[in-house]
């Protein structure tokens, strides 16, 4: 053990431990890349959200469902929910939506979730 490098086993045992701390740095690399990536998307989003496009769509929605939730038939706390999304926000049509009150919305939301 005087010199951990001078045997075959010291040396597979540095190998083994730079491989790892290879993957580690390699790991840490993407998963701060896929972070960045997501806060750029949330920040577009919430960006669309705020934008004369998306009222007139989210409007154009409320209409044709009859200011009423597709699920339950409520009539408050409606939100207009993505059935897809287009590859650019804004792209959409009244096809991609419905309106959903906020349970029924929640609900489907960790549906969704749940089978990803
Ligand atoms: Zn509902």
């Amino acid at each position: 053990m005087t010199d951990l490098f001078g045997d075959a086993a010291g040396i597979v045992l540095s190998l083994v431990i730079l491989w790892l701390l290879l993957r580690l740095v390699l790991w840490t690399w993407r998963y701060n890349r896929r972070q960045m990536a997501r806060r750029r998307r949330q920040a577009a989003y919430a960006g669309y959200i705020n934008s004369e496009t998306w009222k007139a769509l989210r409007q154009e929605a409320l209409e044709r469902d009859g200011h009423r939730c597709r699920l339950c038939n409520a009539r408050r706390g409606l939100e207009v929910h993505h059935r897809y999304y287009p590859g650019v926000m804004g792209t959409e049509t009244v096809d991609a939506l419905t309106t959903l009150c906020h349970p029924c919305h929640e609900g489907i939301t960790e549906m969704l979730r749940a089978r990803r």
